[in-house]
């Protein structure tokens, strides 16, 4: 009886996720940081030191003694900052002018699962490098490539950053395509890119696929179609989803599906371009995370109109005046010659910075609000004493130039140094097999 007692507690202790670990034991490190940027107070702490060890922050203080044997990072010129999250991206989809002429309904059908995933993992470790410590992953990622990469991540065979990713879209039948009958009716062309569920039954059964296969977040698409989903129905993928743990957001393009979504409740709505004044107040009333994806006019290859860019920093702005919960978020899944997936989305500064948001709110959107959207905040972000070492520095004051925020230098995750003196050197990350265990899911 003890006997397999004690085998049930081991299978039980070995199957806890990471985040709920004590912390490890491992190397000691101090940094020493000039300027120490403290988000939720818009303000910097000068010549601190930050103590972490194993993965986790132990000490931050002006006086904080630094135990003999420690490894001393000197970043006393830089401002250090928490990790940055990117609340809305796609890894393992990548719009190319070639072969595709930037239409990802082709991707899909020139590129496998498992290229993807592979993409996935660059386009993570292309994030990482520019401080981003958390994604929020929110589908077309055919089958499960961003689970794929949550567990590569995870149990330690590459570096990347937190990954809270969404599996498969679900939505009313073809999903965000408009596939020809042949296509719709086989569900060999539209799935895996979307799940369709257009009854109650099918919405049960689409969310507990995604959790099944490694979701974090349920990702759904409210009006793709004329037929979009219900207040009702939104509530039942909240309900199915909370019964895990789990938020569900909105792909929203309309003014019906943004009140619908809004009526219902749900946790985020991904994209702005249906949101009005209204809206958005209603969205502030029931506290309803705004993903904006805000796309600026300076990608090249991919070009917005004058009166389109507008309209998004007039958007952001009003959300702003509203006190709308904001996150940064992009969508950017685009190749833009000569920039990595963390320089695309650092783009995306310009718009935040057009529609005259406070550096001080911009930062907070980045980290503050970035853990709480991807229900993080418990375990990463700060630097506090027991939270997880993700933390980066950049030369300049992100508060004075937003812009600074460009060239990260250096990148530290789970306590492990990724980014040094500009340049990554992630060697400690790559592991002949999953150091952290095969039984993170
Ligand atoms: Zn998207």
């Amino acid at each position: 009886m003890l006997k397999s007692l004690l085998a049930l507690l081991i299978v039980a202790v070995s199957a806890v996720p990471l985040a709920a670990q004590p912390p490890q034991p491992g190397p000691v490190r101090a940094i020493r940081a000039g300027r120490l940027l403290d988000p939720e107070g818009g303000r910097i702490l000068t010549n601190q030191i930050i103590l972490v060890s194993g993965t986790r922050i132990t000490d931050v203080g002006p006086n904080v003694p630094i135990p003999s044997g420690a490894q001393v990072i000197d970043l006393s010129g830089m401002t250090v900052l928490p990790g940055l999250v990117e609340a809305h991206n796609h890894l393992a989809l990548t719009y190319k002018p070639e072969p595709e002429s930037n239409i990802y309904y082709y991707t899909y059908v020139q590129e496998s699962t498992a290229l993807r995933a592979i993409q996935a993992a660059s386009n993570g470790i292309q994030m990482l490098s520019s401080g981003f410590t958390i994604v929020r992953d929110m589908g077309n990622n055919a089958l499960y490539a961003d689970t794929a990469l949550r567990q590569a991540i995870e149990q330690g065979w590459i570096p990347g950053p937190t990954i809270i990713n969404s599996g498969i879209i679900i939505g009313g039948l073809g999903g965000q395509f408009f596939p020809t009958p042949e296509m719709a009716k086989q569900h060999n062309i539209v799935y895996p890119e979307y799940l369709d569920a257009d009854t109650p039954d099918e919405i049960v059964k689409a969310v507990r696929q995604n959790v099944l296969f490694g979701a974090r977040v349920i990702k759904i698409c409210v009006d793709c179609k004329p037929y979009g989903y219900t207040a009702d129905e939104i509530r039942l993928f909240i309900r199915e989803a909370a019964k895990v743990g789990m938020k569900v957001e909105g792909h929203v393009q309309t003014q019906a599906g943004a009140r619908n979504a809004i009526d219902a409740g749900i946790w985020s709505i991904a994209h702005s371009g249906a949101l009005t004044d209204e809206l958005h107040k209603l969205m502030a009333q029931k506290g309803i995370w705004r993903a904006g994806t805000e796309t600026p006019d300076t990608l090249a290859g991919h070009p917005v109109s004058p009166q389109a860019y507008q309209r998004t920093v007039a958007g952001l702005k009003n959300a702003y005046e509203n006190k709308v919960n904001l996150s940064f978020s992009t969508d950017a899944d685009y190749y833009v010659v000569g920039k990595t997936r963390g320089e695309v989305c650092m783009e995306f500064l310009k718009v935040w910075k057009d529609a005259g948001i406070p550096n001080a709110d911009i930062l907070r959107a980045m980290t503050i609000n970035g853990y709480r959207i991807s229900e993080t905040e418990k375990t990463r972000g700060p630097i506090k004493p027991g939270m997880f070492a993700d933390i980066i520095a950049v030369p300049g004051n992100p508060l004075d130039d937003i812009m600074a925020l460009k060239s990260v230098q250096f990148v530290m995750k789970d306590g492990e140094i990724f980014k040094k003196d500009g340049i990554m050197v992630p060697e400690k990350f790559f592991h002949g097999g999953p150091v952290n265990g095969w039984r993170i899911r």
